[in-house]
C-alpha cells in the first residue's frame, strides 16, 4: 500500500518519541549524492547524513557485499569468529597505521570504548586511582548521547535531568592547547578532541593546534584520543582529519562512513599498549564486528582509496568553500571547513532551520548545527556541477532573505 507524506508525518508523530526536529519531508529512495521524496522529486543531499553517507546512497559495490553476505552469513556473535573479521581489522589498522582494532557499532559506542581503555589504562600503566582518573574534553564538543558522554558535554540541552554524570570529566576551551597543558593533572587519563568540531559548528581549530596537543600529551604521558567518527574516512581532504597535522593518535574512533551508509559499523583503534587492557569479558557487543559488518566495511574502506575518495573531497570541498566564499551577501557571517565539510554562518538574527526549508524548496537537502550554521557535508561522489547547481540556488536563498 503506498503510503503518503502526510500519514508518515502523522504516525510518525505519534508513536515515535519526539525526540529529533525532524524536517518535513519523507524520502524513499537514494541513488549517489541523490535523494527522492514520497512524491518522486529529487533532492541533492548536502547533508549527507552527519558524514554516514559519504560513499554515496546505494553504492553498488557495497549493496553487492551487502547482499551476497546477509546470504552466506550475517551473525555469529564473538562466541565464535567469522571469516570476515580478520581482514577487516587488518586494513582498517593499515589505513589508520593503528596497532589494533576492537569493533562496536555507533560512534558513541566507539567513544564508550576510548573511554574505557583510557580510565583502566592510566589505572594499569600510571596508578591513577579509578575514582580520581580524568578525561580532558572541550566546550562544543560532540561525542554521542551515552550518560558517560553527555557528561563531557559543554550543551545544557544534552545533559540536563539526565545526570549524575561519572566524575572527573573536564571540560577546555576548543583549539586553545595552553588550556590543554594547563588542565592536564598527574590524575588525567586521556584528551578527547575532535580534529574538527562537526555538531559544534564545523568549527576548524588554528593550525598547528592539534599537532601541539599531540606533543602535550606525550610529553605529560595523557593519551590523546581522537574522534574522527565525522572528520574521518575521507570527509576533510585526507583519510583521517588527523593526518592535516600529522598526527597519529594513541586512540582514534571512526564510525559513520565505516559502514558504507548501510549498516551501523564503528572502530575503536590504538596501540597494542592502549589495547592491551582488554582482556576477556572485559568489553563486547553482540553486533559489534559480526560478518555482515565487517564485510560491508572492508568494502567501504577499500572504496575510499580505490575512488580516491579523500582526494574527491579535497578538490572538490576547495572549490566549494571558495565559491561560497565569493557569496558577497550581508547574511554570512563566515564559512568554513576542510574538504566537504563546510560549515556557512549566517548572522544570528536568522534561522538555520527556516534557512534548510527554503534550500529544501529548492530541491537542496541540509540542516543547520548550532541554529545558524548551514552544513554542507554531501556524499564524497557529489559531481562537480551539483555543486555549481547548489551554490546557485543558496544564493538564490540568501537573496530571498535579503528582500
Ligand atoms: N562523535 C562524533 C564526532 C559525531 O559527530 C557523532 C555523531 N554525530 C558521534 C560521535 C556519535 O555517533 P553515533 O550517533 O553513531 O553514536
Amino acid at each position: 500500500r503506498p503510503i503518503g507524506a502526510a500519514e508518515v508525518l502523522g504516525l510518525t508523530e505519534r508513536y515515535g518519541a519526539h525526540n529529533y526536529d525532524t524536517l518535513p519531508v519523507v524520502l524513499t529512495q537514494g541513488e549517489g549524492a541523490y535523494l527522492w521524496d514520497v512524491e518522486g522529486k529529487r533532492y541533492v543531499d548536502m547533508m549527507g547524513a552527519y558524514s554516514a553517507a559519504s560513499h554515496g546512497h546505494a553504492h553498488p559495490r557495497l549493496v553487492g557485499v551487502l547482499t551476497e553476505q546477509a546470504k552466506r552469513l550475517s551473525i555469529t556473535s564473538r562466541a565464535f569468529h567469522s571469516d570476515r573479521l580478520g581482514p577487516f581489522l587488518e586494513r582498517a589498522c593499515e589505513l589508520t597505521r593503528q596497532d589494533m582494532a576492537l569493533p562496536m557499532n555507533t560512534g558513541a559506542e566507539g567513544v564508550e570504548t576510548a573511554l574505557k581503555a583510557a580510565r583502566k589504562w592510566a589505572y594499569q600503566v600510571k596508578g591513577v586511582a579509578p575514582d580520581r582518573a580524568e578525561i580532558i574534553a572541550c566546550n562544543g564538543n560532540f561525542h554521542g548521547r551515552t550518560i558517560a558522554i553527555v557528561g563531557l558535554s559543554s550543551e545544557p540541552s544534552y545533559r540536563e535531568g539526565f545526570g549524575p554524570f561519572p566524575p572527573g570529566l573536564k571540560l577546555i576551551p576548543y583549539g586553545d592547547a595552553a588550556a590543554l597543558a594547563d588542565a592536564i593533572t598527574e590524575n588525567t587519563a586521556a584528551f578527547l578532541v575532535e580534529p574538527i568540531q562537526g555538531e559544534g559548528g564545523i568549527v576548524v581549530p588554528p593550525p598547528g593546534y592539534l599537532a601541539e596537543c599531540a606533543r602535550i600529551c606525550r610529553e605529560r604521558n595523557v593519551l590523546l584520543l581522537c574522534d574522527e567518527v565525522q572528520t574521518g574516512l575521507g570527509r576533510t581532504g585526507k583519510f583521517l582529519a588527523s593526518e592535516h597535522e600529522g598526527v597519529k593518535p594513541d586512540g582514534l574512533i571512526l564510525g559513520k562512513a565505516l559502514g558504507g551508509g548501510l549498516l551501523p559499523v564503528s572502530m575503536f583503534l590504538a596501540s597494542c599498549e592502549v589495547m592491551g587492557v582488554f582482556g576477556p569479558g572485559h568489553h563486547g557487543s553482540t553486533f559489534g564486528g559480526n560478518p555482515l559488518a565487517a564485510a560491508v566495511g572492508l568494502e567501504a574502506l577499500d572504496v575510499i582509496v580505490e575512488e580516491g575518495l579523500a582526494e574527491r573531497s579535497a578538490e572538490l570541498g576547495a572549490y566549494f568553500l571558495e565559491a561560497l566564499r565569493s557569496l558577497k551577501s550581508p547574511l554570512i557571517r563566515e564559512v568554513r571547513g576542510k574538504g566537504l565539510f563546510i560549515g556557512l554562518e549566517l548572522i544570528p538574527e536568522l534561522s538555520g532551520r527556516d534557512f534548510c526549508m527554503r534550500l529544501m524548496a529548492n530541491g537542496i537537502l541540509t540542516r543547520e548545527t548550532h541554529q545558524t550554521v548551514i552544513r554542507f557535508a554531501p556524499p564524497l561522489v557529489i559531481d562537480r556541477k551539483d555543486i555549481e547547481r547548489a551554490v546557485e540556488r543558496i544564493a538564490d536563498v540568501l537573496r530571498g532573505f535579503e528582500r
